[in-house]
């Protein structure tokens, strides 16, 4: 089979840009589909900066105007890794050259801007793919299959987190992350909680949600203080369409937290528990084990556990950040390919925006809201 080649342009040279780089490299020498996806421009805010990310990353051409990416009729999928707040033209004008799109999360600032993207799209008849890489990770799939076969018995509940320390130091400055619409770490990181708890447990029925600004100035960009208007620790409390109940947080200031992306689950016959900062591994309790044999069982990521085994033949060598990336994008390649629906698209990725919009109303009105 000879791969169908699609160029990609890829907007924003920074931490996720880098990442979405490592994916390409990683998808295109993993999996097979019918579909290549090859780096071909890069844009970024200035000429020279995007010159220097092509340098560095091997991308034969470059930008300092990501209108000029998007128009460029080389290009058949723009990749939008720039700031939220930029999302929705530089993803609209793709939808209407024709391309498409896979864009980092959150979606958008707002949940009518997400809808209007993801109607777009399926207008255009483009394939869409939001970059929620967490539920990439093969020991994810694992659990929702462990709870769909009732291997835990009737759930019982459900308790999410996604917590890191990046904006901690109260001398942080303000950046695009806190802009007042679409900013916060309920967006920012709580969209991941929410998107991981629907992968496991399905959709969610209503939210009662509790946000917070804990620091409530920062250093602007003119070094002076300024107003924060968004949260920085935010709850709600989940009840999901099967009748479960749970609840997530989301919190960027959790001091010498790197990645708490956590959940678990309790059932009748047992419970799941999972820490991103360990990721290839699930822990699995089960009552049918003796009183005085009791405790949780660690199951470790390996070539059991497709796509394992086409990074690596041994398990407990481990999976990374980067390789959830590569799967992901070799999700959408297949997708591109017509050999399977789209993944993660942008309805699911204004579906979680709107939750993310609804606890935000429920935090503000102080009850609970339907989904
Ligand atoms: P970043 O600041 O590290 O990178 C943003 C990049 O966009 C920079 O290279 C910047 O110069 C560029 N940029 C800004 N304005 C631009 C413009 N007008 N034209 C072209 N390029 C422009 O930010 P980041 O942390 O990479 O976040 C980017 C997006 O990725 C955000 O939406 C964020 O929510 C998302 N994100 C997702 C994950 C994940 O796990 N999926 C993790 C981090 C960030």
């Amino acid at each position: 089979m000879t791969p169908r080649k699609l160029k990609v342009g890829l907007i924003g040279t920074g931490f996720m840009g880098r990442a979405h780089v490592l994916g390409y490299a990683a998808a295109a020498r993993t999996f097979e589909t019918a579909a290549a996806l090859e780096l071909d421009c890069v844009a970024d805010l200035t000429a020279d900066a995007a010159a220097a990310a092509a340098r560095a990353f091997g991308i034969p051409r470059s930008t300092g105007n990501w209108r000029s990416l998007v128009e460029d009729p080389e290009i058949a999928i723009v990749d939008v890794t720039a700031p939220t707040g930029l999302h929705r033209d530089m993803v609209l004008e793709a939808i209407a050259a024709g391309k498409h799109v896979y864009c980092e999360k959150p979606l958008a600032p707002t949940a009518a801007e997400a809808l209007e993207m993801a109607e777009a799209a399926k207008r255009a008849g483009v394939t869409t793919q939001v970059g929620f890489n967490y539920l990439a990770n093969p020991i994810l799939r694992v659990a929702r299959g462990m709870i769909a076969a009732g291997d835990l018995g009737e759930i019982y509940s459900y308790r999410g987190i996604h917590a890191e320390d990046y904006m901690a130091d109260s001398a942080g400055p303000i950046t695009f992350r806190h802009d007042p619409v679409g900013g916060g770490a309920l967006g920012d990181i709580g969209s991941h909680a929410l998107a991981t708890a629907e992968f496991l447990l399905g959709p969610v029925a209503a939210v009662m949600g509790d946000c917070r600004t804990v620091i409530s100035e920062r250093p602007g960009a003119d070094g002076f203080p300024q107003q924060v208007e968004v949260d920085d620790v935010s709850r709600a409390f989940l009840r999901f369409e099967s009748g479960v109940t749970g609840g997530i947080e989301a919190n960027w200031c959790a001091t010498g937290r790197t990645m708490q992306h956590d959940f678990e689950v309790y059932g009748s016959k047992g419970a799941l528990v999972f820490s991103q900062e360990r990721l290839n591994e699930l822990h699995h309790f089960t009552v049918d084990a003796p009183t005085g044999r009791r405790g949780f069982r660690k199951i470790e990521a390996g070539p059991d556990h497709p796509p394992y085994g086409r990074f690596c033949v041994a398990p407990g060598h481990q999976l990374g950040f980067n390789d959830l990336k590569a799967i992901e994008i070799a999700g959408f390649a297949a997708a591109l390919a017509g050999e399977v629906p789209e993944p993660f698209g942008f309805r699911s990725g204004h579906r979680i925006q709107r939750l993310v919009e609804l606890i935000q109303d429920s935090a503000s009105l102080g009850q609970w809201v339907e989904v």
